[in-house]
């Protein structure tokens, strides 16, 4: 089968040969349809400090997938041969104390697919059948694919009621887009994102952004606050990894308000604890999806009808990756589709 491998520790991604593998006990075949890019895969590409640590190459890299069921290792119930699946990225183990309690997202064991094991980008994969998500028939298989970002986007924004409430989000990325749209979706009001792109801004006000806000052009978010005779965000989404968009997010929230943390914001980052403090400030890091609430969230809102529509930039066959790979580089996209039939 083809297949996209990182084959050596320098940057770039090779379409390799590789034997279609085989389900084990639990285990389904995918047949991939979709798949689409994520960051993760671009910083794998890239080769950054974060991939040197963390894959083995070779591997087969990639998560976010559509396809179909084509064989079913024993043990597996519930699920048939022709079923339309995407699945989650991560594996939990099933056993520790998180997992036990029902809080999978947070296993002291999780294996990422496409990240400690071989991935989706390849024309076959084999992952456990209690990570398949079997899809309703009006998702489409380009939706289904981009399911994982969408479930950190969700996971996210609807940590905290949003009807009524005056929603930040500081960055306006795959997934801070994808946020956007929820927020709308779910009731909320002013929804006011921050990138430094102008590209990114854009593709916010078309996933529901109320009003959009370009620190590099001099733009400040307190300016929008005023302008709104607001006293300050009830909710915040961070979701850039800039230290300097959480300070600024920490600066314009509203006694008692909320933040959700999604961005991974590098180690050197200082906050002002007083006002966290002083304000009454609640933070919660979100890491993955929850397994499976988060999941069941999504299938609903693309059932009811959130418009992710616009996310989707561009699409490519797959023996096009390179041309993929660069336009994630330019950043001057949405979601890039890799088709594979
Ligand atoms: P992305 O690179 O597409 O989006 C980040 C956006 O932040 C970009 O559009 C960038 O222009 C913008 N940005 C940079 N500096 C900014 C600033 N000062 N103010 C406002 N915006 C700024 O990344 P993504 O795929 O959307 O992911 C978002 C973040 O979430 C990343 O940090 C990523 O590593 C992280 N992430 C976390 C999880 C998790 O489980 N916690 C999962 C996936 C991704
Ligand atoms: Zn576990």
């Amino acid at each position: 089968m083809k297949a996209l491998v990182k084959l050596s520790p320098e940057k770039g991604l090779w379409m390799c040969d590789r034997p279609i593998p085989k389900p084990g006990i639990n285990d389904v075949l995918v047949k991939i349809r979709k798949t689409a890019v994520c960051g993760t895969d671009l910083h794998i590409y890239k080769w950054d400090a974060w991939s040197q640590r963390t894959i083995k190459t070779p591997m087969i890299i990639g998560h976010e997938y559509a396809g179909e069921i084509v064989e079913m290792g024993k043990g597996v119930e519930n699920l048939r041969i022709g079923d339309r699946v995407t699945g989650e990225g991560h594996i939990a183990c099933g056993h520790c104390r998180n997992c036990r309690r029902g809080k999978l997202h947070v296993c002291e064991n999780v294996v990422g697919i496409g990240v400690n094991r071989d991935g989706a980008f390849a024309e076959y994969l084999v992952v456990p059948a209690s990570n398949i998500v079997k899809l309703d028939p009006r998702i489409s298989d380009e939706m289904a694919a981009i399911m994982d970002p969408f479930g950190n986007a969700t996971h996210a924004a609807l940590s905290f009621p949003l009807i009524g409430e005056d929603v930040l989000i500081t960055g306006a990325g795959l997934i801070g887009s994808m946020a956007t749209a929820i927020c709308r979706f779910a009731g909320a009001r002013y929804i006011v994102v921050s990138d430094i792109s102008k590209y990114r801004l854009d593709l916010a006000r078309k996933m529901g952004a109320t009003h959009t806000v370009n620190p590099a052009k001099g733009e400040s978010i307190e300016a929008v606050v005023k302008s709104l005779h607001m006293h300050g965000f009830d909710i915040g989404l961070e979701m850039s990894g800039s230290p300097q968009a959480f300070e600024s997010m920490i600066e314009n929230m509203y006694n008692g308000s909320k933040i959700a943390l999604l961005g991974i914001l590098p180690d050197t980052t200082q906050v002002n604890w007083n006002e966290i403090i002083f304000k009454a400030l609640t933070l919660k890091g979100i890491y993955g999806r929850e397994m499976w609430e988060t999941w069941y969230q999504m299938e609903q809102m693309l059932i009811t009808g959130i418009d992710l529509s616009p996310v989707i930039t561009h699409r490519f066959e797959v023996d096009d990756f390179q041309k993929a790979f660069d336009v994630m580089e330019s950043a001057a996209c949405g979601k890039v589709i890799l088709n594979w039939e």
